[in-house]
């Protein structure tokens, strides 16, 4: 049963006036807006460049020049679709607050998938093209391509850079591989990106065309290449050496879990908001350069940093090793699983796993009245649980309901479920826990094929999905 205790030894949250939430929304609209906007509007400058070019003339001629019109059509979206690859990957505030986190991965997925397509396009029409031109052999005319034109061996070298990170980023290849392996892997696309550009601005007449084209894409290059070094290196190197996040406490949470708490200088001037998290490095020996994500699992505003971690690997085990003074450098904070995505005054929250940690984290941070925030928890079994003592303060000081669906999944009926709840379809949970689906935003986080799960039972049982906010653990 749920008791609210008369005084709380916790800070209760400032409650956000209906001014700053709408003020909230607006900049997030605005960085939505911004980054569409961005992506687009080059998108349509490159084709135009193509029609000025005389593209359409050249297509419409129905010979060897329309396949190599085509074939600078695509080379041209695969540059820029390329480019775009790097930028969203970038950490740029423009996209991340723009997507967030989990759109940015699905937009940075399909833009791969196109830009390789586009690619390996623009190398098979211009080569049958030219060749068809010449009235030579297309393998011969490869050859060609590859010995005789400026910058074209190194463009070489980046087309195959580029498809062998597109290959192990497949889902299958990808399983195969470790974490570590793989991404390591995956930066060779941006050696790969920069080495195949010199050969458009050698050899493409597009992108020579006119001052604007050659403007254009030196800017966008210079904007990729900049954005790396100062979002990815610059600035979190800049903001962990101007904070000083040093580790200062490590408690054992539940029987496979570890919970870090950081203090540093002037915290309230990182930014960082309830339910969001950072990728960090901890200097507490080799092995430090890996960064990890892990979310805040206490409101930021306390003024501490609290990160909890479930054991999965090498990373998180060497967290519960590390003693009290370990500096930390961190990369964010990133993600819009934060307060600005809610609507309503309720609040329903459900977490598996190590996925309750961003949900404590908000639950301590949000307002809300008492009775009307339910905190659904699934574990393996209840000693597995997370920020328990945290749960148990927000039951009794905040008058949150906890619901803890521990046990072992059930084998029928919704997937997220535990066995013993296997007879229950998972949307009349939700309407047996909740009396108006349609006022309340649900928090969902945990792995990908359980907040799949989740999330569909939640729109089958009423709740809008625009109410629904999630955060994935994985990439
Ligand atoms: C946005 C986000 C927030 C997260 N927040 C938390 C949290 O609050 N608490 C928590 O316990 N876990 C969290 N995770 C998951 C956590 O990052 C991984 O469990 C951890 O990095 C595993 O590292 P490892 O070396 O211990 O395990 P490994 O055995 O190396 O990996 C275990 C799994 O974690 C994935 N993983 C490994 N390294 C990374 C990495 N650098 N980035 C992304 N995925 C990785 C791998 O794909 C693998 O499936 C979060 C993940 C993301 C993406």
């Amino acid at each position: 049963m749920t008791t609210v205790a008369a005084a709380p030894p916790i800070a209760l949250p400032i409650a956000p006036t209906p001014s700053a939430q709408v003020a909230r929304r607006r900049r997030a609209f605005a960085w939505n807006l911004g980054a569409m906007l961005a992506i687009w509007s080059t998108s349509l400058f490159v084709v135009w460049l193509w029609v000025l070019g005389g593209g359409i003339d050249a297509l419409l001629a129905l010979d060897a020049s329309s396949l190599n019109a085509l074939g600078r059509l695509t080379g041209l979206v695969a540059s820029n679709l390329l480019l775009y690859q790097v930028l969203l990957m970038a950490r740029v505030p423009l996209f991340e607050k723009g997507f967030g986190r989990d759109a940015l991965i699905r937009v940075h997925r399909l833009v791969g998938f196109w830009s390789l397509w586009a690619m390996l396009a623009h190398i098979v029409l211009l080569v049958a093209g030219y060749a068809a031109e010449a009235g030579v052999n297309p393998f011969v005319q490869l050859w060609e391509f590859v010995w005789d034109y400026p910058g074209m061996l190194l463009a070489t070298v980046g087309t195959v850079l580029v498809i062998g990170v597109a290959v192990t980023s497949i889902r299958a290849a990808r399983r195969r591989m470790r974490y570590e392996s793989w991404h390591l892997l995956h930066l060779y696309a941006y050696l790969g990106v920069g080495i195949a550009l010199p050969h458009q601005l050698w050899t493409g007449a597009d992108f020579i065309s006119s001052p604007a084209a050659t403007a254009y894409w030196w800017t966008l290059w210079g904007l990729a290449a900049a954005s790396v070094l100062v979002f990815r290196i610059g600035m979190p190197l800049a903001r962990s050496l101007r904070h000083r996040i040093t580790v200062t406490g490590i408690e054992r949470d539940g029987d496979r879990g570890v919970t870090v708490r950081m203090g540093g200088r002037r915290l309230d001037r990182l930014g960082a908001e309830a339910g969001q998290f950072f990728v960090w490095r901890f200097l507490d020996g080799p092995g430090w350069s890996r960064g990890h994500p892990f979310s805040l699992s206490a409101d930021p505003a306390r003024g501490e940093l609290v990160i909890s971690a479930r054991v999965a690997g090498d990373g998180t085990a060497r967290l519960a090793g590390m003693k009290p003074g370990t500096r930390a450098l961190i990369e964010g904070p990133y993600g819009r699983m934060t307060g600005a995505a809610r609507d309503s005054r309720r609040l329903l929250m459900i977490g598996a796993g190590a996925g309750v940690a961003p949900l404590v984290s908000l639950l301590e941070g949000e307002d809300y009245a008492p009775g009307t925030a339910i905190l659904i928890t699934r574990d393996r079994s209840s000693a597995d649980g997370l920020r328990q003592a945290a749960i148990a303060d927000l039951v009794r000081f905040r008058g949150i309901r906890h619901v803890p669906l521990d046990g072992p999944r059930a084998a029928a009926g919704s997937a997220w479920l535990p066995r013993t709840h296997s007879a229950w379809g998972g949307p009349d949970v939700f309407r047996h826990l909740v009396d108006d689906l349609s006022d309340v935003d649900a928090y969902v986080c945990g792995p990908d094929a359980w907040m799949d799960a989740v999330c569909a039972d939640l729109r089958a049982a009423g709740v809008p999905a625009p109410r629904i906010h999630t955060e994935a653990f994985s990439i």
